[in-house]
């Protein structure tokens, strides 16, 4: 059958007529229905515009019952209208009455009308109104009818984008454009930025829609596509990708979908119809996008996301256009929005002018994640679609404490995070004021309070937080933001580095804390059923000598001359400490039998992380220099709570009594045995918290950078013996108040304790 439509190429050469004509918006509007109406041969043809407040409003009508402009409405979801703007698909039905969602708009007039036929007016995967044909006959519409108004729709999308409709709008709803969108994530470095957007890789708007000649479109779709299809071979087969593992999945993804006929004809055909090169890659990126976000299963949702990129790079061939802002051309506010960057991409912004990181993707232990945290950009993850909701220069709130973020937000909401902010600020204004003044309570009790890093640019904070030095040097960060495994020789620079950044100040590292959740892209991991407590750490190291000779080696001779302070994780029997000390004995001999110089002075100790070392504590404090409590590990096996899974965190009080007596039994073995300790996870870090360890006895605290400040703040308002008098009775059994926390809190209130 036939379809009544006038040739494709015809109905976008009107519609380029229209759409030149100096004439206002609502009389362009009006053209544009009358001439769909006339070329699909239906009785009606509305346009639909979705407004801020999620009702979609008839904008235009050739048709129905003209006095409903602007007057008729549907909720999104209510109605086949509100239906197609959800679902963000078309709908052609012969007989709309039929359909389970109709409900009709009595001030249209539209009850005499049977079949229906509606696209969605998408831009960048973002639903902006609906275009809607109906006849009174039951008629299936074509193929290429769809085609035509999907066309227009673009057409119509671009007038909205181009701000054309604003004035036909109502002043109080305003258009989706500008609609503030509240969106949760995953909050994945703390922090709060308030900024303008900068999309990583900016989307290029399509503005010229209407091609002169098709043969030269064609011809331009090919050239794009050679050089995309080059650019990608060009990639795989450069040396330093064959080792980038999961980066290697993607192109490999990009490369099927560039050689993919399917996709190039579907292009092909819509340029034929009378697109451009790039308005036909862009409408099939559209469907594309359309049917990607109805894409329940995760691996092909993916797999759609790849080839949504993949048409990003081809527009922007064609286009001409590269890639996102130089530094030098961020705003000073700049809010980063991306699917997802490598951790590389990420310090090649620089940190001065980033306020903050929103992407897509993007979990706790990606590299990026853990490059941010230790840059101190606020980050949240895992937000669906802010890339194609926000647009560059949005203004745009990154709370990276509670994993939200608020786009085109209302001047309330504006307000208040810039109140947190400033308030944010001056206490950081205060930290600073005390960043040289000793670490001493009132009454006298010094403290050495450290902090933690795992990467290079941690370092600086060392010097700018006034921390006496590094407690926990995490050595698996630098394995984890690596393309391959560190060799030996890369891994001694890196320890070197940071101890000539740390300038004499002591370093602890730590040995290899990997496998767990800790995984290494290019080490093939072993699924385990409960990984926290597999094959990680130590017990990796032990099983594998020859990883963690390799990084022992590194770390002797990067000491050379120097201090070494090195600790093993995940102990779980004092004869795995003795093991693992017989390999750096070993290392040692080597080194000196090669006539390398070694260490001066080498302390070996254990983090205290498995509550089976509580009660073989006097035999590891009479074999060890040091311990080191890891107390986020340590509760989580003492409390059976994941320390990742947040549906249990809050389940638990870290300062529940059992817990701070292990705590209170570690720290008074280690000082009758003189061996020094520390404690060096969480908890350390937070002010009520470090509170109760001052009470139990620990003068020895490391933590993030950031809570260098307020831990300090808090230890030079606290008298230390008349806290300890308090809480330790505390502990005993039969005290009638248990609840240590309730007691901490009042007691910092009535003694002025700064938390
Ligand atoms: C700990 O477990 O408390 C600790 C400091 O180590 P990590 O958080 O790296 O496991
Ligand atoms: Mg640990």
């Amino acid at each position: 059958m036939r379809s009544n439509l006038a040739g494709p190429r015809l109905l976008l050469r009107r519609l380029r007529e229209v759409m030149a004509e100096p004439i206002k918006a609502q009389e362009r509007l009006d053209k544009i229905v009358v001439l769909i109406a006339s070329n699909v041969v239906a009785e009606v043809c509305s346009v639909y515009i979705l407004r801020a407040d999620g009702v979609l409003e008839l904008y235009a009508t050739e048709g129905l019952n003209r006095e409903a402009v602007h007057q008729a409405s549907l909720r999104v979801g209510q109605g086949l209208v509100g239906l197609i703007a959800a679902e963000a698909r078309p709908l052609n039905l012969p007989n709309a009455r039929a359909h389970p969602g109709f409900a009709y708009l009595p001030e249209t007039g539209e009850e005499a009308y049977n079949s229906f036929l509606g696209v969605p007016i998408l831009r960048a995967g973002r639903t902006l109104g609906v275009l809607v044909v109906q006849n009174q006959s039951h008629r299936t519409y074509l193929e290429d009818e769809v085609e035509a108004l999907q066309t227009t729709a673009m057409v119509i999308a671009e007038m909205v984008a181009a701000g054309e409709l604003e004035a036909i709008a109502q002043k109080d709803t305003g258009l989706d454009m500008s609609r503030p969108i509240h969106a949760n994530g995953v909050a994945l470095a703390e922090g709060v930025g308030l900024g303008h957007v900068v999309l990583h890789e900016p989307r290029v708007v399509v503005t010229n829609l209407i091609s002169e000649d098709t043969d030269a479109e064609k011809t331009r779709l090919d050239g794009a596509i050679n050089r995309l299809r080059l650019s990608i071979d060009d990639l795989l087969a450069s040396g330093d990708i064959a080792a980038m593992g999961e980066h290697r999945d993607v192109l490999e993804a990009y490369r099927m979908f560039a050689y993919d006929r399917g996709w190039i004809r579907k292009i092909e055909e819509a340029i034929r119809n009378g697109l451009t090169a790039e308005a036909a890659v862009e409408k099939v990126q559209s469907d594309m996008r359309a049917r990607m976000l109805r894409q329940t299963d995760p691996y092909l949702r993916e797999r759609l996301h790849d080839l949504d990129d993949l048409a990003h790079r081809l527009i922007r061939e064609l286009m001409g256009r590269g890639h996102g802002p130089t530094p030098a051309e961020l705003p000073q506010d700049a809010i980063i929005v991306a699917r997802n960057m490598g951790a590389a991409e990420l310090l090649d912004y620089g940190r001065d002018r980033i306020r903050a990181l929103v992407l897509e993707e993007g979990g706790p232990t990606s590299h990026v994640t853990i490059v941010g945290r230790a840059l101190g950009i606020p980050m949240v993850g895992q937000v669906d679609d802010i890339v194609s909701l926000a647009d560059a220069g949005d203004g745009i709130i990154v709370d990276g404490d509670a994993g939200e973020v608020h786009l085109r937000p209302a001047q309330d909401v504006e307000n208040a995070y810039a109140e947190k902010v400033r308030f944010r600020a001056r206490r950081q204004a205060q930290y600073r004021r005390l960043r040289n003044k000793p670490s001493v309570t009132k009454d006298g009790v010094e403290f050495s309070l450290q902090m933690n890093a795992g990467l290079l640019v941690d370092l600086p904070h060392l010097a700018e937080a006034g921390a006496a030095g590094v407690g926990l040097f995490r050595t698996e960060l630098q394995f984890m933001v690596a393309s391959s495994f560190p060799r030996m020789r890369e891994q001694q620079a890196q320890y070197e580095q940071v101890l000539d950044a740390a300038d004499g100040k002591p370093v602890t590292f730590r040995s290899l804390d990997i496998g767990g959740d800790k995984v290494l892209p290019y080490l093939r991991s072993i699924q385990e059923e409960n990984p926290a407590m597999g094959w990680r750490a130590l017990r990796l190291g032990l099983d594998r000598p020859g990883l963690l000779r390799t990084q022992i080696r590194a770390l002797l001779k990067a000491a050379a001359g120097r201090d070494l302070k090195l600790m093993f994780p995940m102990v779980a029997d004092v004869s795995e400490f003795v093991r693992a000390r017989e390999l750096v004995e070993k290392e040692l001999k080597h080194l000196r039998r090669h006539n390398h110089a070694v260490p001066e002075k080498i302390r070996l100790g254990v983090m205290v992380e498995v509550p089976s070392l509580l009660f073989q504590l006097d035999e590891l404090l009479a074999q060890v220099d040091f311990v080191s409590v890891g107390s986020n590990d340590l509760f989580q096996f003492f409390c059976a709570v994941d320390r990742g899974n947040t549906r249990v965190a809050d389940r638990f009080d870290t300062l529940n009594i059992g817990f701070l007596r292990a705590l209170k039994r570690i720290v008074d073995k280690a000082n009758k045995a003189h061996v020094p300790v520390t404690l060096c996870g969480e908890l350390a870090g937070r002010p009520l918290e470090a509170m109760a360890l001052v009470g139990l006895g620990y003068r020895d605290l490391s933590m993030s950078p950031a809570s260098l400040g307020p831990i300090k703040a808090m230890l030079r308002s606290l008298d230390a013996g008349r806290l300890s008098a308090r809480l330790l009775p505390r502990l005993e059994p039969g005290h009638p108040e248990a609840n240590i926390r309730d007691f901490l809190k009042r007691y910092a209130s009535e003694m002025d304790v700064a938390l």
